[in-house]
């Protein structure tokens, strides 16, 4: 079931979706990128449709409201403690296939490995409904047919992506409740006419790896991690763009000389950075960039799916985008293909 819309029509979709959601979406922020000439796109809370940006993939992904980058947690004093507020009002978070499956590995970490949960994103996910961006095409950099998270069936309300009228969206869930009324009336009286509709999907990209199925023990001592010790220099954008990334640090900060009061913040933190795996004593497991980035690649597409039997990396290429040395993740998984197959006897990987 499904509607082609005007860019109007979308606009009052958009605003009645307002009346019940906080609505977060892709937004092109003109001339804030890494030059003054170049444009950024992250997720932002949009009011109106023609914030919301269909055509190009974001550079930061959607995880951003469900772990922010800077989270207080709690505030404390000497005998107590109180976790921070945050409105209950539902959001809906609009996002592409790829970015769906990166929702499943964010709550594997933080749902579903180990007997408790995590009572601040479990919170904030509870909050949350998803609109599909459909993907006529892929974008620089992707492989998501690669790593299998180029469709998706389900969890999202309904989709949408540009047509040559406005918008094109299908439903999903057309019952479902949006209010003073159900998602399918909501469209049905701002369409222009109602159309068969199915989301796209891409059936392939220009870049395309193929994942190991095994790894020797000898690729943590194999040389071709040495480039990057001279090329990457430990930024951390491949970290903090990418929608699979989970890792956090805890900052305490005290309003009083005495460190009595204060607040518990998480704040993002980046296995690619200097200090991550810094321990007590002065100790720090992986000091050159080049053990980094084995750890960074070996736990996205072998480490990961060891524990959890699926791969880590969804294949959204945003930090090939990002990477300001220009360092190809794609490449390095086929380095790694070859040097596995090479120590395994395999000929051309297999
Ligand atoms: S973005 Fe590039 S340079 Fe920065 S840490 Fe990642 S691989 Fe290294
Ligand atoms: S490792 Fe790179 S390609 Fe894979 S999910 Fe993260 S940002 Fe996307």
């Amino acid at each position: 079931m499904g509607y082609v819309l005007s860019n109007d029509g979308f606009e009052q979709v958009i605003q009645s979706l307002g009346q019940k959601y906080r609505l977060f979406a892709p937004v092109r922020k003109k001339g804030a990128g890494r030059f003054t000439d170049i444009d950024v796109i992250l997720y932002d809370e949009v009011k109106h449709a023609d914030e919301i940006e269909l055509s190009a993939k974001s550079d930061y992904s959607f995880k951003e409201f469900l772990t922010p980058l800077s989270e207080t947690l709690f505030f404390f004093t000497e005998s107590q403690c109180r976790e921070t507020e945050l409105s209950e009002q539902p959001v809906l978070i609009f996002l592409r296939s790829c970015d769906l499956h990166a929702l499943r590995r964010l709550d594997q970490i933080y749902l579903e490995n180990g007997p408790e949960k995590d009572w601040f994103y479990m919170r904030r996910r509870g909050l949350v409904s998803f609109a599909l961006i459909g993907c006529p095409e892929s974008f620089e950099n992707c492989f998501c047919a690669s790593m299998g998270t180029n469709r998706t069936e389900d969890g999202y309300i309904f989709s949408v992506e540009p047509d040559e009228d406005g918008v094109r969206c299908s439903l999903a869930e057309p019952s479902a409740d949006v209010g003073e009324t159900s998602l399918d009336t909501l469209f049905a009286e701002n369409a222009l006419r109602e159309a068969e509709v199915a989301p796209s999907f891409v059936t392939e990209n220009k870049v395309k790896v193929e994942i190991p199925d095994k790894v020797p023990a000898s690729i943590l001592k194999d040389p071709l991690w040495d480039e990057y010790t001279v090329r990457c220099i430990n930024c951390g954008r491949c970290n903090f763009v990418c929608p699979t990334c989970t890792c956090y640090t805890m900052q305490d900060v005290y309003y009083t000389d005495n460190g009595k009061v204060g607040e518990r913040r998480r704040v993002g933190a980046s296995c690619m950075v200097d200090g991550y795996t810094n321990v007590a004593g002065g100790g720090q497991y992986r000091r050159t960039n080049g053990e980094r980035m084995r750890f960074k690649v070996l736990h996205k597409i072998v480490d990961f799916r060891k524990r959890f039997g699926y791969d880590m990396c969804v294949g959204c290429g945003r930090c090939d985008d990002v990477c300001p040395e220009y360092i190809s993740y794609t490449n390095i998984i086929k380095k790694v293909l070859g040097a596995s197959a090479k120590e395994n006897g395999e000929v051309n990987g297999k």
